[in-house]
């Protein structure tokens, strides 16, 4: 009797902390009941209409930020060092981690390390190992979630 006690106690805990970690996102009220559509603050949804750009460490792509590099090493403007392949500018907090969502279906993950002059909006660019990988990005119209937030 006291072990189902304490499994029910267990059960009821462990369903409140779920509860917590969802948030209402869409009200609805029909006569006197109100219903809430939830979603996990951990998933949050795509969204569509983004675009997607390249640009790597040269002068043609970084301007006078490309002329004071020593050692070679390229910082973003978070202080951390940009990784080709992973790390990307965009007008949204440093440290953000977005999943983009191509037309083929496939998700790739950056990591908001910099931030550009030309990067507003629903803009991300994607810091590439050379110059001719960052040319051969280019996507009009991918959908993007913020994945974590700092
Ligand atoms: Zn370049």
């Amino acid at each position: 009797m006291r072990r189902t006690a304490i499994l029910f106690l267990i059960i009821i805990t462990i369903s409140c902390t779920k509860i917590k970690t969802q948030t209402c996102i869409i009200e609805h009220n029909i006569g006197s009941i109100n219903y809430c559509t939830v979603l996990s603050e951990d998933i949050k949804p795509y969204e569509s209409g983004w675009y997607v750009t390249g640009y790597c460490a040269c002068a043609k792509c970084c301007g006078i930020y490309a002329q004071n590099r020593p050692g070679g090493v390229v910082y973003g403007s978070s202080g951390r060092v940009l990784i080709p392949g992973y790390s990307c500018a965009a007008d949204l907090p440093s440290g953000t981690i977005v999943e983009i969502l191509y037309p083929d279906g496939s998700v790739q993950e950056r990591r908001v390390d910099d931030t550009g002059g030309g990067v507003h909006g629903k803009h991300l660019d994607l810091y590439e190992e050379t110059h001719d990988k960052a040319l051969q990005v280019g996507y009009n119209n991918v959908s993007v979630r913020i994945k974590e937030a700092p």
